[in-house]
């Protein structure tokens, strides 16, 4: 059996990256923060693709729940690991600088970036110990560009991506690649409220992405094939900034 974890995975890119993976014959655990009945939802298309899952609530910025759920899995697979991890739990809160409020500044950077190190920390050791794993943290085109109205997530995203590349440095030589992907606008629950007709007229491509498309690259990434790609950020937008 082979594992992948993927934060945030009840809805949205994560719930499209659970569901290739388990095309790609992962045992997929699902990690959501409150809303169960999605990631059911998720779970049941796993084993629509054939495959087996779990559900793993936890809030990837909260330390002691995290390690909660990581050891009792780790406790009940003693001699396994988890080969994929895919940190993609995510939210925005957007406001201009100038009116931001400090918990909307804390909230976003503590749940990508603690999130990041919570998370990878844990399942890093076991994946250098067996000389093989796959680390893919979904940043943003915010992260790359700046985005006004964003600068909580731009530099959210930004540290998640010079994050990811110093990372891949250390952990090369035991066969564990780290990489970023860069979405652009993808039609999920966190682009509600964006009118898709008025963005659009911006994006070369002339549409919003979907969370099928940004799973296939996510796929890639972490399949035998793409082991000598690593410290990279991909992007994934319609040509909107590169
Ligand atoms: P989404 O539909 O809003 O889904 C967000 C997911 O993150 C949900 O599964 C949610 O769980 C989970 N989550 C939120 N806070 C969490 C926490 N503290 N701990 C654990 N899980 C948590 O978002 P999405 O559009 O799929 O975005 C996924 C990732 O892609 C995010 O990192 C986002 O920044 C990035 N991204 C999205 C776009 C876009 O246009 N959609 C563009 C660029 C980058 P619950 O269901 O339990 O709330």
């Amino acid at each position: 059996m082979k594992y992948a974890l993927v934060t945030g995975g009840s809805r949205g890119i994560g719930r499209a990256v659970c569901v290739k993976l388990a095309q790609m014959g992962y045992h997929v655990i699902i990690n959501y923060v409150s809303n169960q009945g999605e990631a059911e939802k998720t779970l049941n298309l796993v084993r629509e693709a054939g495959q087996t899952g779990e559900l793993m609530p936890f809030d990837v910025s909260n330390q002691v729940e995290m390690s909660h759920a990581l050891d009792m899995w780790t406790e009940s697979h003693p001699d396994e690991y988890i080969e994929v991890l895919v940190n993609n739990a995510g939210i925005r809160r957007d406001n201009l600088l100038a009116l931001m409020p400090e918990s909307d500044w804390h909230r976003v950077l503590d749940i990508t970036l603690n999130g990041f190190y919570n998370v990878t920390q844990a399942l890093l050791q076991p994946m250098m110990f067996h000389k093989y794993g796959r680390i893919v943290n979904m940043a943003s085109v915010s992260g790359l560009k700046g985005m006004p109205g964003q600068s909580n997530y731009s530099a959210a995203k930004g540290g998640l991506i010079a994050a990811t590349k110093a990372l891949a440095q250390e952990v090369g030589r035991k066969n564990v690649t780290v990489n970023a992907v860069a979405p652009g606008f993808i039609r999920t629950d966190m682009v509600e409220g964006i009118d898709e007709a008025v963005w659009k007229k911006s994006i070369p491509m002339g549409r919003f992405g979907t969370p099928e498309e940004v799973a296939e690259l996510v796929g890639f990434l972490v399949s035998p094939v793409a082991g000598y790609i690593t410290g990279n950020v991909i992007s994934i937008n319609g040509g909107l900034y590169t």
